[in-house]
């Protein structure tokens, strides 16, 4: 959207973002009616531990109010502490421990195909807290009276949110159901590189119509879109890349970019996550050590890389920088 908030505007933004954020949810395993607790999307012991120092990372998410406004920082980089990294509200406690007991444990096997799923399940569970968030903060800014923002773009954006909310479900059973009942639909490739200080995991749709009205229509036909997986690991002394997709919901596209994560020289694995975290997934932390060798003109690039796609949907462009390079 063109143009910027007055500053009151602007607070009442930020208060429903906060109020939202804040809100208490229950535990997303069906028929639990505890509280979520705060948890990471990838253990500390093991995962994150391998990248922070003075437990302290960087986590790089966009700015709450870029979609709304035309911002020059469409990201943020903000040190937090490893308690705070990569978290979310998403299961109980009991429910957090249990279902996690296997990958909670020290050595994991990223080749084990229930490791896998696990990592993914809790992924998708945490977009789905992430969405139903983003749903409830659409709605209170078409109810409140000062933010006048154009109808049709906040219904726009509300639909897309439903849609991705109910493709994620979708996902959340078939993980389910292959977790109690394993029949190999998923299929995830696991690559090993050495260690570059990033960790990130998350779900990307892959559709190459998106943003076309075929993309579209497929949704609005209740078809759910093709969505690959991607957990980046770092060990003690390598990152492990776990990516994958489910056999029903993909397309040659999303098997190739899969496929792409293979066989990758320094400079090809730089640029690759490069183009992951400009513009196939929100939010992943780095080590300060990492933040602090960034160049400033990489950071520009990343930022306008960044912008740009958030507003085109062409899944096979690629960069031509890397947001690590010294
Ligand atoms: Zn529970």
């Amino acid at each position: 959207m063109a143009g910027g908030f007055d500053k009151q505007q602007m607070k009442t933004l930020q208060g429903i973002t906060k109020n939202v954020h804040t809100m208490r949810h229950h535990c997303q395993v069906d028929g639990c009616e505890e509280a979520a607790i705060n948890s990471h999307l990838l253990q500390r012991n093991g995962i994150l531990n391998n990248i922070a120092e003075n437990n302290h990372l960087i986590e790089a998410r966009p700015t709450d109010f870029f979609k709304w406004n035309a911002i020059d920082c469409p990201i943020e980089f903000r040190q937090v502490g490893i308690n705070q990294a990569i978290s979310l509200s998403v299961f109980c406690d009991k429910h957090d421990t249990e279902l996690f007991k296997k990958i909670e444990q020290g050595n994991l096997d990223f080749g084990d195909y229930e490791t896998q799923l696990l990592l993914s399940y809790r992924v998708v569970c945490a977009e789905i807290v992430k969405k139903e968030q983003n749903i409830e903060i659409t709605k209170r800014i078409q109810r409140a009276n000062t933010l006048n923002f154009p109808a049709e773009m906040l219904n726009t954006e509300l639909k897309g949110y439903q849609l991705g909310l109910r493709d994620l479900n979708e996902y959340r059973k078939l993980i389910e159901s292959e977790l109690n009942a394993p029949t190999s639909k998923f299929h995830f490739r696991r690559y090993s590189y050495s260690k570059i200080a990033v960790a990130a995991s998350a779900t990307f749709s892959y559709e190459v119509d998106a943003g076309t009205s075929r993309g579209i229509e497929k949704s609005f036909e209740g078809k759910v879109w093709d969505t690959g997986f991607i957990h980046v690991i770092p060990t003690g002394t390598s990152l492990e890349i776990v990516v994958g997709y489910h056999e029903d919901h993909t397309n040659d596209y999303l098997v190739r970019y899969i496929d792409s994560w293979a066989n990758l020289d320094d400079v090809a694995l730089k640029m690759q996550l490069t183009d992951l975290f400009a513009a196939r997934i929100e939010g992943w932390v780095m080590s300060p050590s990492l933040f602090k060798s960034l160049s400033n003109g990489a950071k520009d690039k990343f930022m306008r890389y960044f912008s740009d796609n958030a507003a085109n949907y062409n899944m096979l462009q690629r960069p031509d920088f890397s947001l690590f390079d010294k």
